[in-house]
């Protein structure tokens, strides 16, 4: 079950996919389109069971994610 969520900022992401090695739920991927600087950013999926546990916003670079408890 759920029990949070994060929203990670497109424009800002790099796409170096930190985040998505280190979330144990796998509920990071990367997005299907570029964003305007040219990366292929991360993209939140909202059917997976995250925790909330911030591993993410922890180890991305660029500090473009932030994370919500239910
Ligand atoms: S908060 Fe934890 S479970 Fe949720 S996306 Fe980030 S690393 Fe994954
Ligand atoms: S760690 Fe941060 S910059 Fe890297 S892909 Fe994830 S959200 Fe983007």
């Amino acid at each position: 079950m759920r029990k949070g969520y994060i929203e990670i900022d497109q424009v800002l992401c790099k796409g170096c996919q930190i985040c998505m090695e280190f979330c144990p739920k796998t509920s990071i991927s990367p997005a299907d389109n570029l964003n305007a600087a040219g990366y292929l950013p991360a993209s939140y999926n909202d059917e997976s069971e995250c925790t909330g546990c911030a591993i993410c916003a922890l180890v991305c670079p660029e500090v473009c994610i932030e994370v919500y408890r239910d």
